[in-house]
């Protein structure tokens, strides 16, 4: 039970719902993860600094993905690339993109630590609202 509601948890993360149950919503804001799931109280930071890595993975993967439209526009357009749209362009895509991905970085983070530490009972609250 425990093993495939995990393995849907990346599916349930990319639609930004609790991995663990697939039902509750993980932010009330772009920016802002609620402290448990509201449909079965995980605690959704299970221990301090719990998101670091979500943070380090997001950012990588951001840039890598700029650094990749960035080179993609200049092999395709080549060799008269659009200095100006890339000039401009590039540094926007960089900060877009970490800001786009932030909350999924932080469900899908949670999702693959759930597969490997899956939930212990206290972790959750039981008298977590509906
Ligand atoms: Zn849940």
């Amino acid at each position: 039970m425990a093993r495939s509601a995990s393995r849907n948890g990346f599916l349930h993360a990319l639609r930004l719902r609790c991995p663990a149950c697939g039902r509750g919503r993980l932010f009330e804001g772009w920016f802002r993860m609620r402290p448990r799931c509201p449909a079965c109280g995980l605690r959704l930071e299970r221990e301090e600094g719990y998101f670091l890595g979500a943070m380090l993975v997001n950012l990588l993967v951001a840039e890598l993905l700029c650094i990749a439209v960035v080179a993609l526009l200049l092999v395709r357009t080549w060799p008269t690339p659009p200095w100006q749209l890339l000039q401009w362009g590039a540094p926007v895509l960089a900060v877009v993109l970490p800001t786009l991905l932030y909350p999924f970085s932080k469900a899908c983070w949670l999702a693959f630590d759930l597969l490997f530490q899956p939930p212990r009972p206290e972790e959750y609250e039981r008298s977590a609202p509906r």
